[in-house]
């Protein structure tokens, strides 16, 4: 029975694919990008996840830790990770919540009967289900199996992915997958290392093998707008030119910078390093757009599934 890791399960789900679905987040990512919105996802493993908010300061985790890992202050609970073994007895003892752990183990069966619940609704908006994270090809078993399980049942299948994975493993996921979302953030490999921690030549290979087979309905580029990264001119004409070159035939979606997920970064002891960015505004995003246009990509609506008129 193959297990995985995985950190969330949404239900009614609209922007990851057509009509309504349900989205499985799995834990691990080959990329660190700056300005991940979930990098309680980078980790393949299940983690501590510390909030100051509604500690009463009780101190019952700062006692009943073993390795003196965790203390009080007056923010709240502090965490040593160099010093914690766990154990997770402190999740157990907390009585506000605010000590969580972050990934679950699950069996394929389990995720497909959770999926199953909203199978109706799947069927009459032309849903399905969603792989998402992370990157779904970190665990390409799991991910793998309950694609099959879930084909298996009838459902219609997305991936939402970074790409950055082996020839193989992308022509498996190819296979079970009825409609792909792939990010592409830069064109240039070394800005690509800088920003993300690898380079993109594996991604753009995978990006080649995927256009081969895909097309305008079953494959979406999610592109994102991050001021200064990966919004200059060069940058865009440089992705469009790349998807032009492997002929490309589906749709690019522009996600513009947020900064919502920057308060997760210290309560897993990580440092955010875009503290002073702002989202682009509405003029940058039109002036993206147009430019896209002009490079002959079709633009995905609000809703990021159907090509704009
Ligand atoms: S998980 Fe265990 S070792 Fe780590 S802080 Fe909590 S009680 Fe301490
Ligand atoms: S057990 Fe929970 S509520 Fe009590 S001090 Fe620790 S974090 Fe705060």
């Amino acid at each position: 029975m193959e297990h995985g890791l995985i950190f969330d399960i949404q239900r009614f789900s609209i922007h990851d694919g057509p009509g309504i679905r349900t989205t499985v987040f799995l834990k691990g990512c080959p990329l660190r990008c700056r300005w991940c919105q979930n990098p309680e996802s980078w980790s393949i493993r299940t983690q501590l996840m510390p909030s100051a908010q509604g500690c009463i300061g009780c101190r019952r985790c700062e006692e009943s830790c073993p390795g003196g890992a965790i203390s009080v202050g007056e923010q709240g609970p502090i965490l040593d990770r160099g010093r914690c073994q766990e154990c997770y007895r402190c999740v157990e003892l907390c009585p506000s919540g605010c000590l969580k752990t972050v990934g679950r183990e699950v069996t394929v069966e389990e995720v497909l009967a959770e999926l199953l619940k909203d199978e109706s609704f799947y069927r009459s908006s032309g849903g399905g289900i969603t792989l998402s994270g992370g990157e779904p090809m970190m665990q390409a078993a799991f991910s793998l199996a309950l694609l099959r399980a879930c084909r298996s049942r009838g459902l219609h299948t997305a991936v939402e992915t970074c790409a950055f994975a082996s020839p193989k493993v992308m022509e498996a996921f190819l296979e079970l997958t009825d409609y792909l979302i792939m990010d592409l953030k830069l064109s240039d490999s070394q800005k690509h290392r800088r920003y993300t921690g690898q380079g993109n030549e594996s991604i753009l290979k995978n990006l080649a093998a995927a256009a081969a087979v895909r097309h305008r309905n079953n494959f979406l580029i999610r592109v994102p707008l991050i001021p200064g990264c990966t919004d200059d001119p060069e940058n865009l004409r440089g992705i469009a030119s790349l998807l032009n070159g492997v002929g490309f035939d589906g749709t690019v979606e522009l996600i513009p910078y947020h900064r919502l997920g920057a308060g997760k970064y210290p309560r897993l002891g990580l440092e955010y390093t875009l503290e002073d960015l702002e989202s682009p505004t509405e003029e940058a995003l039109k002036r993206a757009r147009q430019l896209l246009k002009a490079s002959g990509m079709r633009l995905a609506n609000e809703a990021g599934v159907l090509p704009e008129k």
